[in-house]
């Protein structure tokens, strides 16, 4: 069993989730109902990624009870604005085939469109409505959340960012934390590949048992983050799942906080990023 979080708004939320961004519909409903197979309770998917249909059918082929899966899904730049969100919340829940969201979130800030404000407020007043259990955002800066919090009455729940052991956005998570809010992880391994090949992973991981991608996410978990791996592969996907059984030690943590910087992130910048 996946451990939870409990967000600000007293939802619980577990604290490891499936990515889906890249794959189509038929792809994705694979990876969903194999994941919720596995013990996953939690899955990530944006209308931008144009799988929400596989998602719901993902969910709709592992039988599980509504109330037992988390989705959060996100307001893609083109829909931004207050009657705009409502209507793509509306259709993100036709494809998903669901009554409710877990978690929506505003996908970037887009600061130069200038419309999170707005969206923001359509998301508080379908949250009253119950069409979605917790709002957040994703890829939000400090400047942005002070804009929230100087419009509206509702913390986000979630923001959504970046982050993974070269790109440990110390400030971002001390900042989320401050406002009350819980950071979740996108790219935990930094997208596979030369993350997980670094030797500190695999003398960690050799300790316990374990592979380099399971001790960059029990990194995660340990620092209080909520990641989000994606994996085609059954193998990978069920690794990723455990991590849950084993302890860094502090001296564990220090190494890999020390790769802080050893290699760059996707260098999306939420004050230049656009994409719709
Ligand atoms: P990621 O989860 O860091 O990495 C996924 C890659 O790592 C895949 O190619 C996968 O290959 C490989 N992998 C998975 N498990 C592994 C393991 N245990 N050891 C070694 N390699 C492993 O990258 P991501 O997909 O970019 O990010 C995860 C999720 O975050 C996305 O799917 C999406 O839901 C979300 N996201 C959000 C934003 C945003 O703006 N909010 C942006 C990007 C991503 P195999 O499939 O072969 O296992």
């Amino acid at each position: 069993m996946v451990p939870t979080v409990t967000l600000n708004n007293g939802v619980t939320m577990p604290q490891l989730g499936l990515g889906t961004a890249g794959p189509g519909d038929d792809e994705t409903r694979r990876r969903v109902r194999e994941a919720l197979s596995m013990g996953y309770r939690l899955i990530d998917t944006a209308a931008r990624y144009g799988n929400e249909v596989g998602v719901g059918q993902g969910i709709a082929d592992a039988g599980i009870a509504r109330e037992e899966v988390f989705v959060g899904t996100k307001l893609r730049g083109s829909d931004q604005g207050y009657d705009s969100t409502r209507k793509a919340l509306e259709a993100s829940l036709d494809r998903l085939g669901l009554d409710y969201v877990d978690l929506y979130l505003i996908h970037w800030p887009l600061p130069r469109v200038d419309r999170y404000v707005e969206s923001w407020r359509a998301m508080a007043d379908m949250l009253a409505e119950g069409k979605i259990r917790a709002i957040g955002v994703s890829n939000f800066l400090p400047d942005h959340l002070d804009r929230l919090a100087a419009e509206s009455a509702v913390v986000p729940a979630v923001n959504q960012i970046e982050l993974h052991p070269w790109l440990p956005q110390r400030d971002q998570r001390a900042d989320d934390e401050r406002r009350g809010i819980v950071t979740q992880s996108w790219s935990p391994l930094a997208r596979g590949g030369d993350l997980p090949a670094e030797p500190v992973f695999t003398t960690i991981g050799d300790r316990y048992g374990k592979t380099p991608g399971q001790v960059i996410l029990r990194w995660h978990v340990q620092l209080g983050l909520v990641p989000i791996p994606k994996s085609g592969n059954a193998e990978r996907l069920r690794q990723n799942l455990e991590v849950f059984d084993f302890e860094l030690t502090d001296a564990d943590l220090a190494e890999i906080d020390a790769m802080e910087g050893a290699q760059r992130g996707s260098g999306l910048d939420p004050r230049t990023h656009e994409e719709f």
